[in-house]
């Protein structure tokens, strides 16, 4: 017994088995916490990283794969999170950064590859008429909040609970005492009276609506698009602005979720693989709202950051979006994404088994249970106990992937890798079969 469950039931019994297995198969990793935990917090300086027994501790990737500093290998189904969609070390990354180093670090000056990757954003994103860089898609949400309070002169902000938008907007289960003190108001998710509801109730004191296309963290959820159009009508209606978080879904064609589904936003966020998986962020829109930030007139918003140009950013982005990104590579990969959920949700229905993928495209995350997952009341009658076997079970078959559920394809995952996840997510059903019953 490692202290953390109380046997009480076959499901116990077979989850404190698998963590005893990892225990026993990480002793680097645990030593690596345990030590990293003398200077930082619980040994952690990234929330999202942390779970128990103590995280693997990674040692290096390469390609489609990861080392953990016990010496095993993992195919990473996690691609940091979406960050990682160029996989480790591909070559043409490492040239830009190479040619980025060469040409000197922190110039301090207006540089020539900011516009350049504003050109490649700009172009495939039709609503982003002007966009900034920041370095994390936190600052740019909360960058685009700041734009839409000041342009529309109000202060509310209409988020939704279950929502993930950066460490400090945070609406898991409503507030946060981490988040910032903006007046949030909280819909739910995928309620399309409601939030219309919610948005003329709320009309003249109303700056934006901040939605994620897909619930990211909160469980790959993606909106019903007459959702998305219901805040997009509403919003139009009210004089607020939409602020569409596009984050993780950027990557679902070359023009992201808002060109799938028609959608004009006038604002939206990014960040992520944008950067060829340096720290990065992205804010932009329309050409109004944006012009508040023109630092040549009297009195624009000012928007400071030591990094947001920094040229090993622009330049990682530039070779991602401009060589090994195209739209039909885009297009692609959400295929691939979409095929390799409907094998897996093909296997969990011929098992009968309470288990299912959710997402969209090449970004999913797995739910125990059996009834549809439209909303995160819908997920939260996910077992958790369910969801930290398969991880236990998926990383001894040698699959890395979020403790929480979390699959983000990337580009150098191929057909032999999908192959490895099906049969390893086959073999997880046909030996947990019963505790999966439902
Ligand atoms: N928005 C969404 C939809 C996200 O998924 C994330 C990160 N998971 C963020 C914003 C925050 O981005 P970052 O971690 O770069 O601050």
């Amino acid at each position: 017994m490692d202290g953390y469950t109380t046997i009480s039931s076959p499901l116990d019994a077979a989850l404190s088995e698998a963590r005893e297995r990892y225990i026993a198969r990480n002793h680097a990793s645990r030593a690596g916490l345990a030590l990293a935990a003398t200077v930082m917090p619980g040994g952690n300086t990234r929330s999202a990283l942390f779970y128990k027994p103590f995280p693997l501790v990674i040692a290096r990737g390469e390609g489609a794969w990861l080392w953990d500093i016990d010496g095993h290998r993992y195919l990473d189904l996690l691609g940091e999170f979406t960050a990682g969609l160029y996989g480790h070390s591909n070559p043409v990354i490492r040239e830009a950064l190479l040619t980025a180093l060469d040409g000197g670090l922190n110039l301090g000056g207006h540089n020539a590859l900011e516009a350049e990757l504003a050109r490649l954003i700009c172009d495939r994103f039709t609503s982003i008429e002007r966009v900034r860089f920041a370095n994390s898609g936190t600052e740019a949400n909360l960058l685009n909040i700041m734009a839409a309070l000041h342009f529309t002169g109000r202060k509310r902000v209409l988020v939704f609970e279950g929502g993930y938008h950066g460490g400090v907007l945070t609406f898991a289960h409503g507030p946060s005492p981490a988040n910032v003190p903006h007046d949030f108001i909280y819909g739910s998710y995928n309620d399309i009276e409601g939030t219309r509801a919610l948005i003329e109730a709320n009309a003249d004191q109303l700056a934006a609506v901040l939605v994620e296309p897909m619930l990211g963290a909160g469980g790959c959820i993606p909106a019903d698009p007459a959702f998305l159009v219901a805040i997009r009508e509403a919003t139009s209606a009210a004089g607020a602005l939409m602020i569409l978080d596009e984050v993780m879904t950027s990557r679902s064609s070359g023009g992201g979720m808002q060109a799938l589904l028609g959608l004009a936003p006038d604002l939206t966020s990014l960040g992520k693989y944008i950067g060829g998986g340096m720290s990065f962020g992205a804010f932009g829109g329309r050409t109004d709202v944006m012009a508040q930030f023109d630092p040549g007139v009297p009195g624009a918003l000012p928007h400071a950051g030591t990094f947001n140009n920094n040229v090993m950013t622009m330049s990682a982005g530039i070779a991602g979006l401009s060589r090994l990104f195209p739209p039909a590579t885009a297009d692609a990969l959400r295929t691939r994404g979409d095929d390799l959920r409907d094998r897996l949700n093909g296997l969990c229905r011929k098992a009968g088994v309470a288990m299912q993928l959710t997402g969209f495209g090449s970004v999913m995350n797995v739910h125990f249970t059996a009834r549809p997952v439209r909303t995160p009341a819908d997920a939260a009658g996910s077992d958790q106990r369910l969801r930290d076997l398969f991880f236990f079970d998926m990383v001894e078959a040698g699959i890395y992937l979020a403790r929480r559920g979390l699959i983000a394809l990337a580009l150098p995952i191929g057909d032999a890798e999908i192959e490895q996840v099906v049969e390893s997510v086959s073999a997880f059903i046909a030996r947990r079969r019963v505790l999966l019953a439902g």
